[in-house]
């Protein structure tokens, strides 16, 4: 299902693609992915061949069992018959090797690069000065570093962002969707996502009681697993969808913004994902387009001070062929912080998961999926916290979730 021909036939602008992005994989790499494919479509041709010679050779020894006449020629085919089931089993064998060496490699080529995607990232200077003192939030020490407990009007907060959110996606026709947390590596590795590689950021459940199940890091998993080996009707493209969910991410990289909110091991985030049609090679931009319009108009009304990235090729990430970021200033932190990011991911996800759509043309056809963090809690909680902050202490609650938190100032807590 990968467009291995274009591997093949675009190698130069493909390793170009995974030296920029910051992969697994180096340049070197496709080289061995495309000598392993070819000797896999080898071994396969040859399967085919021997397959259709074993069926020639069957139903000649079928015809001969009733002729007593012609033993010779009967017994010449059984040989050959037995040696070709021979070779088939050792080339099924060798299949198989072929594929698991192919298909590790292969899944963390990057996707295309989208041409207007900047090649270089460049330093942004802020000149912001910090504001007033953050609000303390109680960290667990029941559970460990990058955890965290929101008590009282914190908890409301988030119950408040979540249904904020989820209520202007839907009254914009998005479906609301409540998606499972757990799922097979099939799905992570469709979605780009490694579950099984060193220092994976997805965890895996104990293996010995739970085979081959993994906590996602984002709602998008579950989404896309649901829409895994189906095909959707061009008449309901493009389907929007809007879940709310909790992700788990490893963060192996100790010592990264080790205290607080902003980088924590569970989270609640509410989460778009989109999947298009490709008939005029738009839709998808389209969507994404749209997508960042709503987070923009999600993070103006909560009156946060954001900019909008578009993301370089060294931070796209396997899947992405393009990404915006959106950063908002933490006053606390006295910089920008990620809050939300949205990917086009075109084909990629949807060749290795298997997402298709009747064409115009009435041929089924990959579709094109894309991915939009709506609200991730606890970032977003910062970013309100320390942007609207009194010299008091208190805080004030933007217009648009006064109703949802049933308060227009928020006390300090005792
Ligand atoms: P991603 O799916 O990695 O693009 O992340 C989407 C959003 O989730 C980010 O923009 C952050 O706001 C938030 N996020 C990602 N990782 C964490 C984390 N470890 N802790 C808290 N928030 C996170």
């Amino acid at each position: 299902k990968l467009d291995m021909r274009r591997v093949c036939e675009e190698t130069d602008a493909v390793k170009e693609e995974v030296e920029n992005r910051k992969g697994d994989l180096r340049a070197a790499d496709v080289g061995v992915i495309i000598s392993v494919w070819k000797e896999l479509q080898k071994v396969q041709k040859e399967i085919s061949d021997l397959e259709t010679r074993k069926n020639v050779i069957s139903a000649k020894v079928r015809a001969l069992v009733v002729s007593v006449h012609i033993y010779a020629e009967y017994t010449s085919a059984r040989e050959e018959g037995r040696a070709i089931r021979e070779k088939l089993s050792q080339l099924y064998v060798q299949e198989g090797e072929l594929e698991k060496q192919h298909y590790c490699r292969a899944l963390k080529l990057p996707n295309r690069t989208h041409p207007s995607v900047v090649r270089h990232h460049l330093p942004f200077h802020n000149k912001k000065k910090k504001r007033g003192k953050p609000w303390e939030i109680r960290l667990a020490h029941v559970s460990g570093h990058r955890s965290y407990y929101l008590r009282g009007v914190g908890a409301r907060l988030q119950f408040a962002l979540q249904n904020y959110t989820m209520d202007l996606l839907q009254k914009r026709g998005f479906i609301p969707m409540v998606v499972p947390d757990m799922l097979k590596s099939v799905v992570f590795e469709g979605c780009g996502m490694q579950p099984n590689a060193h220092k994976s950021q997805v965890y895996s459940l104990d293996p010995s009681h739970f085979p081959d199940l993994n906590l996602a890091g984002t709602g998008e998993v579950g989404v896309a697993g649901y829409f895994m080996d189906h095909a959707v009707n061009l008449k309901d493209l493009p389907v929007r969808t809007v879940c709310s969910s909790t992700c788990y991410r490893a963060e192996t990289e100790t010592g990264r913004e080790a205290w607080g909110l902003y980088r924590v091991h569970h989270f609640n985030k509410v989460e778009m994902f989109g999947v298009t049609s490709n008939e005029t090679g738009e839709e998808s931009s389209q969507l994404l387009d749209e997508f960042v319009t709503l987070q923009k108009e999600i993070f103006s009304s909560l009156k946060l001070h954001y900019r909008v990235l578009d993301m370089p090729t060294q931070e796209l990430g396997p899947p992405a062929f393009r990404k915006y970021d959106i950063e908002a200033w933490m006053p606390g932190r006295g910089s920008f912080g990620e809050i939300s990011s949205a990917s086009n991911c075109t084909d990629y996800q949807s060749r290795r998961l298997n997402i298709l759509y009747e064409g115009n043309d009435g041929n089924l056809k990959y579709a094109h999926t894309v991915n939009a963090t709506a609200c991730a809690v606890p970032r977003t909680v910062i970013a309100i916290l320390e942007t609207h902050q009194t010299k008091e202490g208190t805080v004030l609650v933007p217009e648009v979730l006064q109703h949802y938190l049933g308060l227009e100032v928020m006390e300090k807590p005792k």
